[in-house]
């Protein structure tokens, strides 16, 4: 249940410098960027830590529901700065984890147009018919996800589950926002290689040898009349 969890009134009264001390200038009193990529359910953090090394100039965060999952990636993200303090390439300080419901005010906690990535990695399919409205993936939700993409931003999705993998298609294809990207550009982009590989869940589908479904969708621009 998530009623006890809190939510800012405003993305600019979010306070960012808890979950990236390193990026809060206290000179200026603000933060010196904003997060640009979500990983939204994002389970134990596999892809995240991933994400901290290939994008070590953006702000990564991940959104998970569940308090003790929550718990272990903030103990797993704060033991890998620590390890990392020294490291040149990414020593962790751009990657945290925020406990929330992400299919609520998601426009809260992001401003219009900030986001530059979303994933979606093999969300909770909720088989059946009268649970479809639980999914992440629905027309209103889709609008909110618009929202806080740029233009030109990107929504990954995965799973292992062929029908829940048709919903969000069919969703995303529905939606005016939203263009699905060709199997070309999924061969050339190295964040489909990492959500194929590096989440917990998409881990335990290739030991079971199970199948997974992409689909990647651009925001296109809103039209001028909107
Ligand atoms: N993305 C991870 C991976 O691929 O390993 C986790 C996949 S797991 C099957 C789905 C995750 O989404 C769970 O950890 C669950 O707690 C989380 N989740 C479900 N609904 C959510 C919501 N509304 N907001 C945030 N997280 C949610």
């Amino acid at each position: 249940s998530d009623h006890r969890l809190e939510y800012p009134r405003s993305p600019d009264s979010m306070d960012w410098s808890k979950f990236y001390p390193k990026h809060f200038d206290s000179e200026q009193g603000q933060m010196n960027k904003k997060v640009e990529i979500a990983d939204i359910g994002c389970g134990y953090g596999g892809l995240l830590i991933n994400l901290a090394k290939e994008f070590p100039q953006l702000l990564c965060l991940g959104m998970e529901i569940r308090v003790q999952v929550t718990q272990y990636v903030e103990d797993r993200i704060i033991a890998l700065r620590e390890k990392y303090a020294k490291d040149k390439i990414s020593n962790y300080q751009n990657i945290a984890v925020l406990r929330g419901n992400a299919m609520k005010f998601l426009p809260n906690f992001f401003e219009k147009g900030q986001l530059l990535k979303m994933f979606f990695c093999f969300p909770d399919p909720h088989f059946k018919q009268r649970k479809h409205k639980a999914r992440i993936i629905t027309n209103t939700l889709l609008s909110e996800y618009a929202y806080v993409l740029k233009e030109g931003g990107v929504v990954y999705t995965i799973t292992d589950v062929e029908d829940l993998h048709n919903w969000m298609v069919q969703h995303l294809n529905d939606h005016p926002l939203f263009k699905r990207l060709d199997e070309n550009w999924e061969k050339q982009d190295k964040c489909v290689e990492l959500m194929w590989n590096s989440t917990e869940e998409g881990q335990k589908v290739t030991r079971n040898k199970g199948s997974k479904w992409i689909a990647c969708y651009e925001r296109l621009p809103t039209p001028e009349d909107c």
